[in-house]
């Protein structure tokens, strides 16, 4: 059995513009890439979420503040790990605005990389920020990457830009690091803000244990012997309560069916069988950082990320499952995320809205709108009344973030 204190505590999340440094900066921070798929190197960009555990480390000595280097770059003894943490790399690019949402419902702080080399703000910076913002994540940290780039009177320049649009977005200041993330430059300054800024909160382990399916394959290799076969795994992050293995949990909405044509969504039930944590294989978890969970289910039914969006948790104890749902709209004046000022339209009857209900995206066509929406769901989401739920709009061609509403 691991330590406690050894496992991940707490989800941060790599939010901004493409090409601003986030997939750089985990790496600087955990040292390793993201970018796994073949496609997201060839493009150069994160499609998927990319997920990457560091450990925040001090030194007995005290000459240096809080690190990622396991011997200290002062008195070259070994630092201690003071607490590990999961990073989640959320893609910047403007069509890949779902992910970075459902990634959003587990993270507990972001990190928000602006390049010093652009104008600001870039308009995945001001989506990113204001969907931050609607989701209720307090603890962010911006990054001012690519200093390395500019003299000190041109960064200065723009780290003024950042702070005004910083403040204008959230109404608030936040610290600002400047790094690089490429070179490693002032890496430890952003570690011992996330250290200092971004706690551990408490967490009630007696509520009834819900876990949020932000991803979901089939771990075995081809050609795998059946009687060797592994179950199907569930990656993501508990968001309340404790999951012990030998449980056995429900998945909803859970597997998808195609019947004669129809599609249906129908629970299922699941044995715990492993449950997964940094590099440890644990008993039972709580929330904090990233978690994937091995289950009886077949892997067949769990590869390709087929259970994205679900919630495991107590048979008849998780949010009920909806097709439908009326919605108190918050909408944006403007449009974010658009390059020019754009004002927000009515809605057209039968239009499709992007939706996104913790990890999970589905469409919703208007049914009717005002101050109380009907949205008809797509796919089904599990959503209780209060949740709340971004909206995103299909504008010149590709979805923008133009609100939230809550689940009446
Ligand atoms: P992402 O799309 O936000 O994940 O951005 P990447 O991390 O993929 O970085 C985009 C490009 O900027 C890559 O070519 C990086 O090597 C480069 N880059 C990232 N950080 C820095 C930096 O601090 N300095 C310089 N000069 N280049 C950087
Ligand atoms: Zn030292």
């Amino acid at each position: 059995m691991v330590k406690k204190e050894l496992l991940p505590e707490i989800t941060i999340g790599l939010t901004g513009h493409v090409d601003h440094g986030k997939t750089t900066i985990t790496h600087a921070l955990t040292g390793k890439w993201t970018m796994i798929h073949s496609e997201e190197l060839k493009r150069g960009i994160t499609i998927k979420l990319g997920y990457a555990d560091a450990s925040i480390r001090k030194c007995k000595c005290k000459d240096i503040p809080y690190t990622v280097d396991e011997i200290c770059p002062k008195c070259s003894a070994k630092s201690e790990v003071v607490r590990k943490i999961s990073f989640v790399d959320a893609p910047g690019h403007e069509t890949l605005m779902a992910v970075m949402l459902s990634g959003a419902a587990i993270m507990d702080g972001a990190i928000l990389v602006i390049s010093a080399t652009e104008e600001v703000p870039q308009p995945q910076t001001l989506e990113h920020l204001t969907a931050l913002k609607i989701l209720g994540i307090e603890n962010i940290i911006v990054v001012q990457n690519k200093v390395d780039l500019l003299t000190k009177e041109k960064a200065k320049e723009n780290y003024l830009q950042i702070k005004n649009f910083v403040k204008e977005t959230l109404g608030r200041d936040v610290p600002i690091i400047p790094v690089s993330g490429q070179k490693k430059v002032n890496i430890d300054a952003l570690v011992t803000a996330i250290q200092e800024l971004i706690p551990t909160p408490e967490r009630d382990l007696k509520k009834d244990p819900i876990f949020m399916v932000a991803r979901s394959f089939d771990v075995n290799r081809p050609g795998t012997d059946i009687d060797k076969l592994t179950g199907g795994v569930l990656g993501g992050a508990v968001a309340q309560g404790l999951f012990k293995i030998g449980q056995e949990m429900q998945i909803k909405p859970g597997l998808k069916l195609e019947k004669k044509g129809s599609v249906v969504w129908k629970p299922i039930i699941a044995k715990i069988t492993g449950i997964f944590s940094g590099n440890a294989s644990i008993k039972e978890k709580g929330p904090g950082g990233s978690v994937a969970l091995a289950t009886s289910l077949d892997p067949a039914i769990t590869k390709s990320d087929s259970f994205v969006g679900s919630l495991v948790g107590i048979e008849d104890h998780l949010p009920r499952v909806v097709e439908e749902f009326d919605l108190e709209p918050h909408l944006f004046e403007y449009v974010v995320g658009a390059k020019e000022k754009l004002k927000l339209s009515p809605f057209k009857q039968y239009e499709p809205l992007m939706l996104n209900v913790g990890t999970a995206t589905t469409v919703g066509i208007v049914q009717s709108s005002g101050k109380k929406m009907r949205l008809k769901l797509r796919r089904p989401v599990c959503a209780d009344k209060g949740t709340k739920v971004a909206i995103a709009r299909q504008i010149q061609n590709r979805w923008h973030l133009i609100g939230y509403g809550v689940v009446l």
